[in-house]
């Protein structure tokens, strides 16, 4: 590992040229483009699984082993890491539960040299994910990142920013300060009214039974507050994979096809080319490919304008809706009606 204890220090990973600026973040130093891998690395420590933790000084012992394997390089990379918990800790096991990432589908945490000092941001410009394949953490660029630009990470799932500040508080010790926190009150208080309501129709969604346009309604609803908050970067459902599940369901092979090849561009931009659900949902990809051919459903109106193949795609236009005393804005808010059911 080539990661110093103290000062800035150039890596190379992949192509990506990185400064790591000891225990204060991780910087590109040149553009990197969206979907790029930035990082991919083996946890230096590995840690129990959640439910199987040891009390203190057994994670202790169990921390200490593992460093005294270690390079002396590596040694002094891991005792440069950050360490919120001062005296009330020993030392080693004050880095690790500073600095630990969870990883693996079985709560597996883990430190990582690198990969641990990427900052948080309520929406960050970078993914990690764990790929089983490689046994490594990856970290893929969510946008297009500027030459000189921190590389930033979320360390929570999509919530409201009270319940994001006390998360970050109780767990990481520190009150989050960035671009989304400081937005103004009235401003922070919408984005958190387009949260509850992101989250209020995966609930409904996932709990209810209803006819496909419908739920498409609501999905198309759903995806309309994450693309225009930029939420997509802060782990907000994944209306596409779910959006492609509902049309198989319903036999509507075509929209099943279309939304899975929206799925499958997000899985490759998160994880990668490598990474194990971008396969399988290749394999889906195909097999819904297949599906469509065997079947000769409609073909897709190509010849609609952009907008119409959106509102066709999302089954927006449709007569009930049409006619509907209050109308439909045109970002997809559901009915009042509608809205009713949420609630
Ligand atoms: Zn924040």
């Amino acid at each position: 590992m080539d990661c110093q204890p103290t000062g800035n220090h150039m890596g190379t990973r992949q192509g990506v040229s990185l400064i790591v600026k000891s225990g204060n973040g991780v910087v590109a130093a040149s553009k990197i483009t969206k979907g790029t891998r930035i990082h991919a690395e083996s946890p230096f420590i590995t840690l129990p699984k959640l439910d199987e933790a040891p009390n203190a000084k057994a994670l202790n012992h169990v921390v200490l082993k593992q460093l005294r394997s270690a390079s002396r390089d590596d040694q002094r990379a891991f005792f440069s890491l950050g360490n919120i918990h001062g005296k009330t800790l020993p030392i080693p096991l004050g880095i690790v539960q500073t600095n630990a990432l969870a990883y693996g589908p079985g709560g597996e945490g883990g430190v990582f040299l690198t990969g641990s000092q990427f900052n948080h941001d309520c929406l960050p410009s970078a993914r990690t994910k764990w790929n089983g394949d490689l046994l490594k953490m990856t970290v893929h660029a969510l946008r297009d990142i500027e030459p000189g630009e921190e590389i930033t990470i979320t360390y929570i799932n999509l919530e409201t920013y009270d319940v994001r500040q006390k998360t970050l508080e109780d767990g990481f010790q520190f009150t989050c300060s960035c671009e989304t926190c400081t937005l103004p009150e009235d401003i922070c208080k919408e984005m958190d009214a387009d949260i509850m309501e992101i989250k209020a129709i995966d609930g409904f969604l996932k709990s209810t039974t209803v006819p496909l346009e419908v739920s498409l309604r609501f999905a198309y609803r759903q995806r309309y507050l994450i693309e225009s908050n930029a939420l997509d970067r802060a782990h907000a459902p994944d209306t596409y994979e779910f959006a492609s599940q509902l049309a198989a369901v319903h036999k509507d092979y075509i929209r099943a096809k279309l939304f899975s090849e929206r799925h499958l561009d997000i899985a490759m931009t998160e994880g990668g080319r490598d990474h194990p659900d971008t396969r399988q949902q290749r394999d889906m990809d195909y097999y819904l490919g297949s599906l469509l051919e065997q079947h000769h459903g409609p073909a897709v109106p190509y010849h609609f304008s952009v907008l119409d193949l959106e509102d066709w795609l999302w089954m927006q236009h449709l007569p009930e809706v049409e006619s509907s005393e209050d109308g439909s804005s045109e970002d997809g808010e559901p009915s009042d009606e509608e809205r009713e059911v949420l609630e």
